[in-house]
Order: C-alpha cells, then structure tokens, then sequence
C-alpha cells in the first residue's frame, strides 16, 4: 500500500507538480526546455511508482488466493495491495474506515457476510457487462453490490456401509425420527447453516422450517460444537452416520497431510439433496467494490478477471470449490462426485432471510 494514491499520473503526483512549479517564477510562463526537463523527469521514472494499483481486502487466506493475484498483475500490470483478515474482522474495519478505507475491493464468502456488507453501506455497485455475462444472476446482487467468484455446496454426507444412499432424499427429510441420534452439524452461530436454514424458509416457509429445525435438534447425535471438519471426523469416528458439510472441506481433507483426515474423508459419500425438487443448497464466495473505492476501474478489471475462464478455472480448483460459471470444468475430485441439481434461488433472499434464520434455530433450541 506504499504508492496508494500514486496511480494516476495527472490527479496524484503532487509532489512532481510541485517540483515543476518551484522552478517557474510569479508571472512568467514555463520555458520549453523547463518543460522538457519535467517530462523527463516523469519518462525515468521507475515503473512501479507509475503502474496502477487495487487495494484488496480478502477473508480468503493468501495461499488461497495470491497466485492467482500476481497473475493478474503479469497480465495488467495492475499491483494487488493484499490484506488479508477474518470475515468478520475486514467487515468492521470497513465500516470503521468508512469512506477513508484504502480498500478498493472486499472478497469474503458466504452470501449471509456479503448481504451484511451491502446492508452496513461499506458496498458500491458495479455494472459492467462482462460480470453480468460471466456470473449467473442467481449468483450475484441484482443491485450489483456482489458477484459471486466461486460455489460451495452444502450436501449431505453418508457414512458408507452404514447408510445407503436410497436412504436419503431432502434436507427436509433429516428431521425424520428414523434419523435420531445420527446427525452431526455444526452450530447456529454459523452463517453457512444460517444460509441453509434461510433456504429452507424460503422453500418450505418459516413455520414449516421452525418445525423442521426442532426435528432435526432432535436427531442430532451430540451438541453441535466445530467445524464443518469436526463434523466428517466425528461421523468417520462413528458417532454420527451423516454429517452435513461444504463439499470443499470433504475435497481438502482427501488429500489433506494428516492422515487421520485423509482417513476420515475416504469413508464418507457425497448425497445430493432434494434433486427431485428445488436442488441442493449452494452459497458463494463473493467480492464487492467499496463503497470509496479509489481504484475504481482497477478494482472492477479485477473482478472481471476472476470471473474469467482462467480465474474462475484455477480460482476454483485451489479450495476445492465450483466455478460460478456454468461451463468451466471442475476438478477430478469434484467430478467424482457427480453433477446435481442447484437450488436457483437468488442468494440475495438468503441474506435478507438471514435474520430470520438465526431467530428460528434459536428457537428450536441449535445451539
Ligand atoms: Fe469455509
């Protein structure tokens, strides 16, 4: 972030105008050789105290996320300024920065932190006809305050030789007391849960889905407590036969260097929910222009880029997750799994249900 502000030639280089003008007395014109002598000056300077920059605030881990960056920069000669943080945390120092963030372009996941982002007015819209081509609109803002980069989906996963697939159907279908005592699922203070449960209100309406929620409380094998990780491990350990999981972490833990992880995941199968119906619940990771985004055009070419065939193909792949665009192919392990059918309802509804979710599941007494 050392040169921010120094993209833009004629608008920030105070510091060379200034230089220009301390040469030229009161009332006289410049003479040409002056001028010369000034464009010069700007024609030696070093590249990258010219070359344009995009401030980058991204809840996905560098490794996650770089390689992909400094291609980009290869590519454009656009420099990406990375911070890197937890969702929650870049969330409020946005909105503590307010107009004054440096940052140009927010990259969080899960549509729930993405609508808060918006809801909070730290967000801008972009409409640019290459994101609107790029990105299905189920994945992204109508308003375009968010565009969805990559696709998780949050299935059901089986233990195999203990549950048969011909078993399973919908989420809806969990809350069965042939199920009691053998489901594993994280906790309600999760937005990816939050999300689900919004997409259960959304199909199935609120009363509906708080019953539902109380069936599911019940069947559960043990208080929720971990991650979505936990949650594999746990039924691998055999205290639960489902868990309910992102596909990314199943796809991270196969060829995870522990290998009680590795373990773990090799017992577990993938079912695809509610295929006969709406389709299995799917969220995104996303990114969103600020709302003082001083890199502007910059920070949109960014956003284009990863939503491009090369962005989305490697963006992707790298956690284990599903290009937003249809047509991209996916990685070995995901294809492994089969295709299926996807909730097409706009995530937006999940985030402005977000609310509503969380009061539900409290109510039915998730922890
Ligand atoms: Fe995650």
């Amino acid at each position: 972030m050392s040169f921010a502000g120094l993209s833009l030639l004629p608008r920030l280089r105070p510091d060379l105008r200034l230089r220009l003008r301390t040469h030229l007395r009161p009332g006289r014109r410049p003479s040409r050789h002056l001028i010369t002598a000034g464009l010069l000056v700007l024609a030696v300077l070093p590249l990258p105290l010219l070359a344009a920059e995009v401030n980058l605030y991204s809840a996905r881990s560098e490794e996650l996320i770089k390689p992909l960056l400094d291609r980009f920069t290869q590519e454009t000669g656009i420099k990406v300024n990375l911070v890197t943080g937890k969702e929650d945390a870049l969330l409020q120092r946005l909105q503590s920065e307010g107009l004054n963030s440096p940052a140009d372009l927010l990259i969080t996941t899960d549509v729930g932190r993405l609508h808060r982002a918006k809801e909070a007015g730290v967000t801008q819209a972009v409409s640019s006809a290459r994101l609107e081509s790029a990105i299905p609109a189920a994945y992204r803002d109508p308003t375009g305050h968010w565009f969805g980069l990559t696709l998780r989906a949050r299935p059901i996963l089986y233990v195999a030789g203990k549950v048969k697939a011909e078993e399973l159907s919908t989420y809806e279908d969990l809350a069965d007391p042939k199920w009691k005592g053998r489901v594993c699922i994280r906790s309600s203070d999760n937005v990816y849960n939050q999300s689900l449960v919004a997409s259960l209100i959304a199909a199935d309406g609120a009363e509906a889905t708080e019953t539902w929620a109380k069936g599911l409380v019940a069947n559960l094998a043990r208080p929720p407590k971990g991650g979505d990780r936990d949650q594999i491990l746990a039924a691998a350990a055999g205290q639960c036969d489902l868990a309910i999981a992102n596909t990314y972490y199943l796809a991270g833990m196969l060829i995870a260097p522990e290998a009680n992880q590795r373990e773990a995941a090799a017992k577990m199968k993938v079912f695809w929910p509610n295929q006969a119906g709406r389709g299995v619940h799917v969220n995104v990771s996303g990114a969103a222009l600020t709302q003082g985004a001083k890199n502007r055009a910059e920070a949109i070419q960014l956003l284009e880029y990863l939503s491009g065939d090369q962005g989305q193909t490697w963006y992707a792949e790298t956690n284990g997750e599903y290009p937003v665009r249809p047509g991209v192919p996916v990685s070995a392990t995901l294809a492994a799994w089969g295709e299926f059918k996807a909730d097409g309802i706009n995530l937006t509804r999940l985030g402005e249900l977000n609310g509503e979710a969380v009061k539900l599941m409290d109510r039915a007494g998730w922890k």
